[in-house]
C-alpha cells in the first residue's frame, strides 16, 4: 500500500486582519509523490490528541524547511539575530518528532526539520552563524541570490553513513538556505556531514530505524537541479513501506 509521509504545516500570515494559513511550498510535495509517497498536510494543531489521532494514521514524518525554532525550546534568550519564529508549528512538531524517534516511524528533516528533530530530542542551535560561528562560508546565499537551487558550498560526508551509502557518493555541492545550525547535538543523534567550515550538513538517528536529518533543501534540487536526491526520498519512502507492513503484522 502507498504509504502516507505526515508533513507538518508552516503557518503563514498574508495579511494582519486575516487569520493565519497553514501549508508548505510545492517541491515538498512533488518530491514525495515523485517517489510513489502520499504526501498528508498536517495542520499545526494544538490539542495533542487530535494531533496523536493524525500521527497514527501516518506511516512517516517529514519535518520540512521553515522559519526559526523558539529558543526557549533548549533553555536559550532569543538572540538579537533570531528570524521569526512559528510558535504553532513549534507546538506542533516537537511532539510528533520525539513520538516518531520513540516509536521508530521513519522521519525526514529537511532544513527546519533538522534542527527541529535535535531540538526535539534534547540538542541546542546556533540562532545566527553569522553572529555566532566563524566563518567564511555564506551558509545563506542561495537564498540571498533568490535560487533555490544555486549550488553554495560542498557537502563531506562520512563515507559510513547511511546517508553516503544511499547518495553513493561522499562528497558533492549543494544549496544552503539557513542561518542557524546545530550547536549541541541532540544524545540520539550523529553527525554524517559537515560543511567544510565544520556547519552540522546531516544527521542520523542511532535508535535503529529510518532517521535522517539534512540542512541543505534537496526537495528544491531532486526535481531537475541534482536528481540524485531523489534517492533519499527514496529510501525514506522505502522505509516507510517497511514500517507500514511491519505495524500491520503486529495488528
Ligand atoms: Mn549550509
Amino acid at each position: 500500500m502507498t504509504p502516507i509521509i505526515g508533513i507538518p504545516c508552516g503557518t503563514f500570515h498574508d495579511r494582519a486582519w486575516c487569520p493565519p494559513s497553514f501549508g508548505h511550498r510545492k517541491p515538498y510535495i512533488d518530491a514525495i509523490v515523485n517517489v510513489g509517497g502520499a504526501p498528508l498536510l498536517i495542520p499545526p494543531i494544538q490539542d495533542e490528541k487530535v494531533l496523536r489521532t493524525i500521527y497514527e494514521r501516518i506511516d512517516g514524518l517529514l519535518l520540512a524547511g521553515g522559519g526559526d525554532i523558539a529558543p526557549t525550546y533548549y533553555g536559550e534568550e532569543p538572540h538579537k539575530h533570531l528570524g521569526p519564529v512559528d510558535v504553532l508549528r513549534d507546538q506542533a512538531e516537537m511532539p510528533l518528532a520525539r513520538w516518531a524517534f520513540a516509536e521508530g516511524k521513519p522521519i525526514l528533516g529537511i532544513c527546519r526539520g533538522m534542527q527541529v528533530l535535535n531540538v526535539a530530542l534534547g540538542g541546542s542551535l546556533y540562532q545566527d552563524i553569522p553572529a555566532q560561528l566563524e566563518t567564511l562560508l555564506e551558509h545563506n546565499s542561495s537564498y540571498t541570490r533568490e535560487d533555490w537551487t544555486y549550488m553554495a558550498h560542498k557537502l563531506n560526508l562520512d563515507p559510513a553513513s547511511q546517508l553516503a551509502h544511499v547518495l553513493g557518493l561522499q562528497n558533492m555541492m549543494t544549496n544552503s538556505l539557513h542561518h542557524q545550525s546545530i550547536k549541541e547535538l541532540a544524545s540520539g543523534l550523529q553527525v554524517v556531514a559537515w560543511a567544510p567550515d565544520g556547519v552540522v550538513e546531516a544527521v542520523e538517528g542511532l535508535n535503529g530505524h529510518f532517521v535522517m536529518g539534512v540542512q541543505c533543501h534537496p526537495e528544491a534540487l531532486q526535481g531537475q537541479a541534482d536528481t540524485r536526491w531523489q534517492a533519499l526520498f527514496a529510501a525514506f519512502v522505502t522505509s516507510c513501506v517497511a514500517y507500514q507492513q511491519q505495524t500491520l503484522l503486529v495488528a
